[in-house]
């Protein structure tokens, strides 16, 4: 099968932290409407591989050339206008939802940032859009993020990174603090969004099996390396590496 153009090409990244070697050169690609699966024990870099692609923190090393470009290498002014279309939702949504904005401005915010994105009058027919897209109602939208559950809370951050028309969407746990039937909902939502719109995801999760029903490829860290790479089916069917066979009969 011819394979589509690399949408994230990821290689030899590092990162150390004092002494301490947080990533040890890390690579991978990503194409275009692909879901790639980070799996690990906790304290593998998962989350720090994801903060690095989102240049929310440096690497020492390496590169991540999106569409051709070097995220590494981008200007604060390039970084600002490219990272519109990376967006990152963490497990708690609390980490990006100000507690004193409403739903309406949540999600408004991000053209105020974006202007060339959506003219102010239409703002809140879109928020209304994006809120119902999500699987929640359009009459929320004057409403604060702790009058939401978890997994509502969880929709907010996703139609927010929705505002402003992503191509990748970094899920670091995301789904991992909610009960497993919102987490079902959740995850049926997102491969809503990756059928409907062909958004790319990298999903970090701990929950094997939602990772083989949502990824494509899984990459395996341990200790800052990727142990192994492959189709959903080849590394759980037949993982290649000791190391994944623990780690799958132990999340049994
Ligand atoms: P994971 O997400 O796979 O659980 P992390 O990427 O969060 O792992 O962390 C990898 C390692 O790097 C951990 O040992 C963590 O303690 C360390 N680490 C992460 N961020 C920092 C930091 N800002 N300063 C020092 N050590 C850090
Ligand atoms: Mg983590």
């Amino acid at each position: 099968a011819v394979k589509a153009e690399p949408l994230l090409v990821v290689r030899d990244v590092r990162k150390r932290f004092g002494a301490f070697d947080a990533l040890k050169g890390v690579s991978f690609d990503l194409a275009a409407g692909e879901t790639l699966a980070i799996v690990g024990e906790s304290g593998s870099g998962k989350s720090t591989l994801a903060r690095m692609l989102l240049r929310l923190d440096e690497p020492d090393a390496g590169s991540a050339h999106w569409k051709g470009r070097d995220l590494f290498k981008l200007s604060p002014a390039e970084l600002y206008k490219l990272r519109r279309e990376l967006q990152m939702v963490f497990q708690d949504p609390t980490q990006s939802l100000n507690p004193r904005m409403t739903v309406y401005q949540l999600i408004s915010e991000a053209w105020a940032i974006h202007p060339d994105i959506l003219p102010k009058a239409k703002w809140q027919e879109r928020v209304a859009e994006l809120l119902v897209q999500v699987g929640l109602s359009a009459d929320h939208m004057g409403r604060y993020p702790h009058q939401f559950s978890g997994g509502q809370r969880q929709r907010i951050a996703i139609a927010r990174a929705l505002a402003l028309e992503p191509r990748l969407i970094v899920c670091d746990e995301a789904v991992s603090a909610l009960d497993v039937s919102v987490q079902a909902q959740v995850i049926r939502l997102l491969d809503q969004l990756r059928r409907d719109m062909g958004i790319s995801f990298i999903f970090i999760a701990h929950d094997l099996p939602v990772v083989r029903d949502f990824a494509d490829y899984v990459m395996v860290m341990r200790k800052g390396e990727v142990v192994e790479m492959g189709t959903v089916t080849q590394v759980f069917d037949t993982p290649r590496e000791a190391y994944t066979r623990a780690l799958f009969a132990a999340s049994l």
